[in-house]
């Protein structure tokens, strides 16, 4: 169990994104430490399911003069049932997302980049009628994207080096947090589908 105070009326302290799960366990998705405390406050925590835990300490009450506290784990269960349902929702396509689906490497050559020298690459391109989807979006540098051009990949001589698909929820809940925590991060990985990527990627 790790332990870290967090005195809110100090803006340099980086907060975490709590992670959200219904009392099933299933994951509802990112939310503020202040909603968290909020959670807290009200009794909708079913159970604290995570291995870190903040205190967030406030302002001193008038009255009393103690600073006021709660305390919230970084993965909570709560009260109810999600409204939008559970549904298994792919994530919006962004480039973002695609390079992290894709470990920042070329589809065609392997070279790893950073984002700025990436692209989306369309596999069968966009004036040949394939769609802007995940399952046809890799990541390409921009020297193999203007290599194939707009031509079929068979006509280019070019190789596909990974398989495109499209990433489950729970891995663009992944994904998208930049500052996820490593018991956020293995209570996720625990729920992606064997063929993602992100399972067998070191944290
Ligand atoms: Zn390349």
């Amino acid at each position: 169990m790790f332990l870290q105070t967090i005195d809110i009326l100090n803006a340099e302290t980086t907060r975490p994104l709590i992670l959200a799960v219904d009392i099933t366990g299933a994951p509802h998705g990112w939310i503020s430490w202040q909603s968290a405390v909020g959670h807290q406050a009200a009794g909708r925590v079913d159970r604290s399911m995570g291995e870190f835990f903040f205190t967030f300490r406030g302002g001193h009450s008038r009255l009393t003069g103690l600073r006021s506290e709660l305390t919230v784990s970084s993965i909570l269960a709560l009260r109810g049932r999600n409204p939008h349902g559970w549904e298994p929702q792919a994530p919006a396509l962004c480039n973002a997302l695609l390079f992290q689906r894709d470990h920042y490497l070329c589809c065609y050559c392997g070279a790893r980049k950073p984002a700025h020298a990436l692209t989306r690459d369309h596999v069968r391109p966009l004036s040949r009628g394939g769609r802007d989807s995940w399952k046809n979006v890799v990541t390409a540098c921009r020297a193999c994207n203007q290599r194939k051009g707009a031509a079929p990949l068979e006509s280019t001589g070019m190789a596909m080096l990974y398989v495109p698909y499209v990433p489950s929820i729970y891995e663009g809940l992944i994904l998208r947090n930049r500052r996820i925590l490593a018991d956020q991060m293995e209570f996720l990985k625990n729920l992606l589908p064997d063929h993602s990527r992100l399972v067998t990627q070191e944290a």
